[in-house]
């Protein structure tokens, strides 16, 4: 993928067919695009392109890989990622397009990257109401993640300006469509069982689930309901043991190397060759389910820099060898 330009004050333009057709282009193409929906602005990536999806969280400075929400245009393109509940086709068809966001099981073939989902083998699906999201999305003919387009820690942008404000130089290009109309992110729902379980509060209300799909199972009501989203997106890690800043390795260990790699393991994958992080943070879920081998000792990794993505991605690593 190539870089967005760093230094360049970032374009934003009005969403006219022909700027549409070029956002399109440039997602395709690995960029990030800010765009439109009914709750706030989205920075959006290619989901199925690691690199593109890594862009996203170094763009938004974020400190950790949480998993992020596709976007499709319809309910069509949604089945094809994702497996459907009766519930959740219920869901669908009261709410969507619209503010809710379906967390399910992933196909089997689920072309979207495993950084976009965390390395979970859930996925968070949402077809967006503003008619500019649907038609960006209808012609970029894949799905498309997009966090809030604010600096982590910052307020989520409900107009143009506010992306431009926070992100300038760190995308291609900002659609505008006039300001939000909701300016809540959108309702999170594990649709995987029979019933709905709430995992963040949003644009579609609790009333307005239950008066489609039942009871909702909350938090506050269920004490042994997962919590907030954050958390519940429980962390992906490995069974083996995992060894962080190897400064050698052992025969019967696995090496996740970075950078030129240590000999002698038993097998190796290298996050980057180049040492670059946008690339590692793009190889870090994958790579860690595949060395994750029964028969191994353990899965030996090598320093990454405490910088940029390098934070994020020592973040997990870290929590991967935490024990348990
Ligand atoms: P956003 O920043 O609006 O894209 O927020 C994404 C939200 O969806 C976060 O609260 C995530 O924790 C939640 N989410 C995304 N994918 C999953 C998943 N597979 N399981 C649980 N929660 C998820
Ligand atoms: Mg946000």
């Amino acid at each position: 993928m190539t870089e967005p330009a760093k230094t360049e004050p970032t374009r934003i333009l009005p969403a006219t067919d022909a700027a549409i057709a070029e956002a399109a282009g440039l997602l395709r193409a690995g960029q990030l695009v800010a765009f439109p929906t009914e709750t706030v602005y989205g920075l959006g990536g290619d989901a199925t392109e690691g690199r593109a999806v890594a862009a996203i969280f170094a763009a938004k400075g974020r400190p950790s890989f949480n998993p992020l929400i596709s976007h499709l245009p319809n309910v069509a393109r949604a089945r094809e990622l994702a497996l459907f509940t009766p519930l959740a086709e219920k869901l669908a068809a009261a709410f969507w397009p619209g503010p809710l966001t379906m967390v399910l099981k992933r196909r089997p073939d689920c072309p979207v990257s495993d950084l976009a989902c965390a390395g979970l083998d859930t996925i968070a699906l949402r077809v967006p109401a503003h008619p500019v999201a649907r038609r960006l999305l209808e012609a970029v003919g894949r799905p498309v993640v997009a966090p809030s387009a604010n600096p982590s820690g910052r307020v989520s942008p409900t107009s143009a300006q506010h992306v431009a404000e926070g992100l300038t130089g760190k995308l291609a290009l900002v659609l505008d469509g006039g300001p939000c109309a909701i300016g809540l992110e959108s309702t999170v729902v594990d649709a995987t069982g029979t019933r709905p379980v709430l995992l963040r509060p949003g644009g579609v209300t609790l009333e307005a689930l239950e008066d489609a799909a039942g009871p909702v199972i909350t938090p506050e009501r269920d004490p042994d309901a997962p919590t907030s989203p954050g958390q519940l997106a429980s962390h992906y890690a490995p069974a083996l043991p995992v060894r962080l800043n190897a400064a050698g390795v052992n025969p019967d260990e696995a090496l996740l190397a970075f950078g030129p790699p240590l000999p002698g393991a038993a097998v190796t994958l290298n996050l980057s060759e180049a040492g670059n992080l946008e690339e590692a943070a793009a190889n870090l879920f994958a790579m860690l389910r595949a060395l994750d081998q029964p028969g191994l000792a353990g899965i030996a990794v090598m320093t990454l820099p405490e910088s940029g993505l390098g934070r994020a991605i020592n973040d997990r690593l870290r929590r991967a060898s935490a024990p348990r």
